[in-house]
């Protein structure tokens, strides 16, 4: 089987490279936490120097998993980046949530060599990618995509292409955005429950099987009731992504305004101390604002 090139072994990208080595992939793999590196290469991947060495190392595709777009940009471009490495015929598949226009760039950049660029971001917290059946929304070339399907098919339950080059991060953008209204909404309902005295617990049982009812309410009310706010999904990360819908959105002369005003409440939780929280942490904002307790039964 091919060998695959795999960068970023954080929550997200360790369980996703183990999933391609119990699949039987070869993997050489670097990351900037030597610990993680450690833990992969008693699983049977072999560690690179630099990102330029794991492009040199592997057959044809390159994973990145990486936080954020300079992140990204870094491991492309940098000193000793996939570009040092990297030769015509290969394929980087960058899996991070990042801004299309960087995604796009960077795609130019590779394509100058020779090498093609997917966009990839994944939705599905550490226990999909763990289970293996994260959704994957890509972009880039038909062909391309069909010649990658089968690896990104053992880390995920569904991928689908839905675009040229940035589509993917768009199709991202568009999940958080989604995801985060609908929780700072749950959490304002909510707290107009508890506030008129009636216990949100008996509000979520009368409306959940309603058109209401999301998966997002089945996951974040019950955490908001049990003040339950460990991470999910960092409001850290939510706040990285709903900045790259602002900034795509100015791009475009597009308005967001829902999108800029839950941003605002969730910079707000993290200069309260909450950023590394789940982004249910928002019932806490609400708490806050309302003077009222989400755990409390009337
Ligand atoms: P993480 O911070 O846990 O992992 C990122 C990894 O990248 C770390 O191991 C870090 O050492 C490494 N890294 C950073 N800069 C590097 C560099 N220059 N060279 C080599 N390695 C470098 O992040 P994560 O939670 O795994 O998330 C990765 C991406 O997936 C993010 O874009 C995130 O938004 C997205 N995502 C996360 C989740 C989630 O639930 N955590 C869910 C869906 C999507």
């Amino acid at each position: 089987m091919e060998r695959i090139g795999f960068i970023g072994l954080g929550i997200m990208g360790l369980p996703m490279a183990k999933n391609l080595l119990s699949a039987g992939f070869p993997l050489c793999v670097y990351d900037l936490n030597q610990s993680a590196v450690d833990t992969l290469v008693s699983c049977g991947a072999e560690a690179c120097a630099s990102p330029a060495d794991v492009a040199a190392k592997s057959d044809r595709v390159v994973i990145t998993m990486l936080p954020d777009s300079p992140h990204v940009k870094e491991v492309v471009t940098g000193e000793n980046g996939i570009l040092k490495g990297c030769k015509s015929g290969q394929v980087i598949v960058d899996m991070s949530s990042i801004a299309p226009m960087v995604s796009r760039e960077l795609g130019a950049l590779l394509a100058e060599k020779g090498v093609e660029m997917i966009d990839a971001p994944v939705s599905g917290g550490q226990e999909k990618a763990e289970k293996g059946t994260l959704a994957i929304m890509c972009g880039g070339k038909e062909n391309i995509f069909e010649s990658v399907k089968g690896i990104l098919e053992r880390i995920g339950a569904s991928v689908a292409l839905v675009g040229e080059l940035g589509a993917g991060q768009i199709t991202k953008l568009v999940n958080q955005m989604i995801v985060g209204v609908n929780i700072a909404v749950i959490a304002e309902g909510m707290a107009l429950a508890q506030k008129a005295g009636v216990d949100p617990q008996k509000v979520f049982a009368a409306i959940r099987r309603g058109l209401a009812g999301s998966q997002c309410m089945e996951d974040k009310a019950p955490r908001m009731f049990e003040a339950k706010y460990d991470p999910g999904f960092r409001i850290n990360l939510h706040i990285k992504d709903l900045w790259n819908v602002l900034e795509t959105s100015r791009s475009l002369k597009n308005s967001v305004p829902l999108s800029a005003q839950v941003l605002e409440m969730m910079v707000a939780l993290a200069n309260d101390g909450f950023e590394t929280k789940d982004h249910a942490a928002l019932g806490l904002y609400y708490e806050k604002l309302n003077n009222v307790r989400l755990t409390t039964n009337n």
